[in-house]
């Protein structure tokens, strides 16, 4: 089948490259809006949290004061089990 004088497969193949590239473009938007909406200041005391932490502790939000403390509250919390 042909339109225009163009094999319809060809068509198709086309808007499934077009569909494919639009996704990708989409998935890769998304990951670095992701990346660059990562805190760089901690959520709960707003000090800036170290770029080395940040690298390691992937999607951090919180100062290493803070998860620390966090650790420990849960320590407490959930101590005993
Ligand atoms: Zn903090």
């Amino acid at each position: 089948m042909e339109i225009w004088g163009i094999a319809v497969s060809d068509i198709v193949d086309v808007a499934n490259q077009t569909a494919e590239e639009a996704i990708a473009r989409t998935l890769a938007n998304r990951v670095q809006r992701v990346v660059t909406v990562r805190p760089i200041d901690c959520t709960e005391c707003g000090d800036p949290i170290e770029e080395k932490r940040r690298e390691v502790v992937a999607g951090t939000e919180h100062c290493a004061e803070c998860a620390k403390y966090f650790a420990e509250r849960d320590r407490l919390f959930n101590g005993g089990r």
